[in-house]
C-alpha cells in the first residue's frame, strides 16, 4: 500500500510502498479515505509528542477517517463496513479516568496515533477498536476529519470552561484548524464570540461567513474587544501560545474569568500573580484534547449542521508535504486534508 513516512523525528515526509498491516486482538483495519493536515501533525513529526527512535519509521496523521475493512479477534463483526474517525490518544479504557469519560487523562496513556502507532497518511491503518469512533451516516469523509480534534477539542473547552449563554468568549488564533471550529462551538453553547487572528483572509471568513467579531491581533497593544464587552472577556481560549498574547488575555479577563491554554510549545511561559488570581477570582486552565464522548457530541454537531466543517484545501498524497509547510506558515484557513 502507499504511505507517507518519516525516518527521523523532524525529518521529511517520504513516499513509500509498504505491506498492508493486519489487525491484531482488539484492533481494526481501516481503509483510510481522508486524514487531516494541521499544526498538530507538524508537532507530531517534530517529535514533540514522543520521539522514541523505536517508533521509526512512522506514518503520521491522526485525524483519519475511513471504513473498517477487517476486524481482529475480540472485536464485534458488526463494526466491519462502518465509517469511523480515529480517537487521537491511545488509552486503556478501564482506569478511573477512562471510566469517568476523561480518557485524555488516562493513567495508562501510551501515546498518540501517528506517533506511537502508524496514522492515516497511508491507504490503510490499524487502530485499537477503542479508537475507532463511528461517523454518523451522511457525513462525508473529508468533513469528518474535523470531528475527532478540530471540533471535539472545542467541545471539551466549552464544557471545561463552562461556556454558557451570554458568555463573552475571545479565541486567539481563531482562523486555524481548531480556532475556526472553536468560535462556532462557543456560539452553539450560547456565547458572544470574538475571533482574533493576523491573516486578512481568515478575519474576513470569521466575520463574513461565521458571523463572529473578527479582530486583527498583529499588535496586542492595539486590540480592542467588541464595544459592548466593556473591554473584558469571560473566557479567553488561547490557541496562539505566545507570552504577549497570554499576558494580554489575563489582563482582559473579567472577574471570575478563565484563560484556557491549549498549546504546548516547549519553553514558553508567562507570569501570573497569585494576587491577581485571587482579587479577580481568575482561573488559568489547561485543556488536554477531549473525551470519546465529546467526539460523539462533535459528530452530532457536524451531522446536524450546527457546526460547519472548514476544510479549505483537499490534496492528494503528493501534496501533503507542501501543505504541511503552508500550515506551519499559518496561511491555511481552517483545516486541510489528504484524500486517498
Ligand atoms: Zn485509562
Amino acid at each position: 500500500m502507499r504511505a507517507l513516512r518519516i525516518k527521523a523525528w523532524g525529518g521529511p515526509l517520504e513516499a513509500a510502498d509498504i505491506a498492508r498491516p493486519s489487525p491484531g486482538d482488539g484492533e481494526v483495519l481501516v481503509r483510510v479515505e481522508a486524514c487531516g493536515i494541521g499544526l498538530t501533525v507538524v508537532n507530531c513529526m517534530q517529535g514533540h509528542l514522543g520521539d522514541d527512535p523505536a517508533f521509526l519509521p512512522r506514518t503520521p496523521g491522526h485525524e483519519l477517517v475511513g471504513v473498517v475493512a477487517e476486524v481482529g479477534s475480540g472485536v464485534p463483526a458488526a463494526l466491519a463496513g462502518q465509517r469511523v474517525a480515529a480517537y487521537f490518544y491511545l488509552v486503556c479504557g478501564s482506569c478511573p479516568q477512562c471510566l469517568a469519560s476523561s480518557e485524555s487523562l488516562c493513567e495508562r496513556f501510551r501515546g498518540n496515533v501517528g506517533v506511537a502507532i502508524d496514522g492515516g497518511y497511508a491507504e490503510y491503518a490499524v487502530l485499537p477498536a477503542l479508537n475507532a469512533i463511528p461517523v454518523p451516516d451522511g457525513v462525508e469523509p473529508v468533513a469528518a476529519t474535523t470531528i475527532p480534534d478540530a471540533i471535539a477539542t472545542p467541545v471539551h473547552v466549552a464544557r471545561l470552561a463552562g461556556i454558557a449563554p451570554g458568555a463573552r468568549v475571545a479565541v486567539l488564533a481563531a482562523g486555524g484548524g481548531v480556532g475556526i471550529h472553536m468560535v462556532q462551538v462557543a456560539k452553539v453553547y450560547g456565547a458572544e464570540v470574538a475571533g482574533l487572528d493576523v491573516v486578512a483572509a481568515k478575519l474576513a471568513y470569521l466575520e463574513g461567513e461565521l458571523g463572529v467579531s473578527a479582530i486583527d491581533s498583529s499588535d496586542f497593544a492595539a486590540v480592542r474587544l467588541p464595544a459592548s464587552w466593556g473591554g473584558q472577556a469571560d473566557v479567553v481560549v488561547d490557541l496562539h501560545g505566545r507570552p504577549p498574547a497570554q499576558r494580554w488575555a489575563v489582563d482582559h479577563l473579567a472577574r471570575n474569568g478563565t484563560l484556557v491554554a491549549l498549546t504546548t510549545f516547549p519553553g514558553e511561559q508567562f507570569a501570573v500573580s497569585s494576587r491577581e488570581l485571587v482579587q479577580r477570582q481568575l482561573t488559568v486552565a489547561g485543556s488536554r484534547y477531549n473525551s470519546r464522548h465529546e467526539v460523539g457530541l462533535a459528530a452530532r454537531l457536524l451531522r446536524d449542521g450546527r457546526v460547519r466543517p472548514v476544510v479549505s484545501k483537499v490534496v492528494g498524497p503528493d501534496d501533503v508535504a507542501a501543505t504541511l509547510t503552508d500550515v506551519r506558515a499559518g496561511t491555511v484557513l481552517g483545516r486541510a486534508a489528504l484524500a486517498w
